[in-house]
């Protein structure tokens, strides 16, 4: 067996290696770099990137990346993990979604092409791609604020190759976590968080490294770090890099493969009170929350489009997703139960 090469870390088999991907500079001359641990096995097999902090605020997959690694034994393992604990450190250090100097976040299309003389979240993005051109499987790790539901995704219509799509299958089912087909929604809601197409996971897909896109909870803390580190183990037990049984996961999934619908907006501004929690599968029509005024008296009563479930309540989108909402917040992402047999 070969030591693992990644930038400037040679890891040796059974061994695990610390480093930072390539830099990009600030103005006090700061330097800024992802960081990057490999646990690299003893005997040849995937290779698992995963991925923490694509989104600034959502410290809970840097947290997932770390208790696995905590919990690894590379003597043990068959292939690698890369962890890049810490994929916009520029977003993060801000607790942000996006970075703040040039507004764009790590979950557009910042990596394929690739620009390395671009902005300078460009930049960064590229200096994640030597892992990706390592890597064989792929997990994105985000979080949404809490009330929410947790949820796997699937990206099976950028997948470039049937593998591909299997394999995206193959990770899903072994998170243990809800999943949820994600296609572009007849309304507005994919282009609010980016296209679909542009999420990382889909994209690598589309160049042949099948990816999912974890949505954890409890975005802002370490809270979770546990189901995402059974998530994370149990995608690299799946592969075959360990070699023991799956865990349970912490909460119990919907069953089924759940399909993306689109989000949720108030009409009337207020306080948002749930009545069904997210991840409560509940008909069409069911009102899962109402809208108060500051006043006590009812102004709107949320329902659920379709049949299927909300995986997060999310308030005022990204920013400190408060529960007393203007009129035209996003209320939820909504997905849609899948047919009895399907
Ligand atoms: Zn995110």
């Amino acid at each position: 067996m070969d030591s693992f090469e990644l930038g400037d870390l040679s890891v040796k088999p059974g061994t695990i290696g610390k480093g930072s991907l390539a830099s990009v500079r600030l103005s006090a001359g700061t330097q800024v770099a992802s960081p990057v641990v490999v646990a690299h096995g003893v005997e040849p097999g995937p290779v698992l990137l995963a991925m923490g902090a694509t989104h600034g605020d959502e410290i809970v997959g840097t947290a997932a990346l770390i208790a696995t690694l905590k919990a690894l034994d590379p003597t043990t393992m068959r292939g690698t993990l890369i962890a890049i604990t810490v994929a916009n450190p520029l977003a993060f250090e801000h607790a942000s979604y996006e970075s703040p100097h040039d507004r764009l976040h790590m979950a557009l299309p910042v990596r394929w092409p690739a620009a390395p003389q671009g902005l300078i979240t460009q930049r960064l993005a590229a200096s994640h791609l030597p892992a990706f051109e390592k890597a064989t499987h792929y997990l994105d790790i985000h979080g949404n604020p809490d009330p929410s539901w947790p949820i796997a995704m699937l990206l099976p219509e950028q997948a470039s190759t049937e593998r591909v799509r299997k394999d995206q299958e193959l990770i899903a089912d072994a998170t243990g976590l809800t999943r949820v087909r994600m296609t572009e929604p007849a309304d507005a809601s994919g282009s609010l968080v980016g296209s679909i197409a542009g999420q990382p996971a889909a994209a690598a897909s589309a160049h042949g490294v099948a990816g999912v896109m974890l949505e954890l909870v409890s975005r802002g803390s370490t809270t979770a770090a546990e189901m995402g580190r059974i998530a994370v183990m149990n995608t690299m037990r799946a592969l075959g890099i360990l070699d023991d049984e799956p865990e349970p996961q912490v909460v119990p999934r919907l069953e089924g493969v759940y399909q993306y619908h689109g989000g949720v907006v108030n009409q009337h501004a207020g306080i948002f009170w749930s009545k069904h929690l997210p991840g409560s599968d509940v008909d069409a029509g069911t009102v899962i929350a109402e809208i108060t005024d500051v006043w006590g008296d009812t102004v709107e009563e949320v329902t659920v489009p379709v049949d299927g479930f909300l995986w997060g309540h999310l308030g005022t989108l990204y920013g400190n997703s408060t529960h007393a909402i203007p009129e035209g917040s996003f209320v939820g992402f909504v997905a849609a139960r899948p047919e009895p047999g399907a």
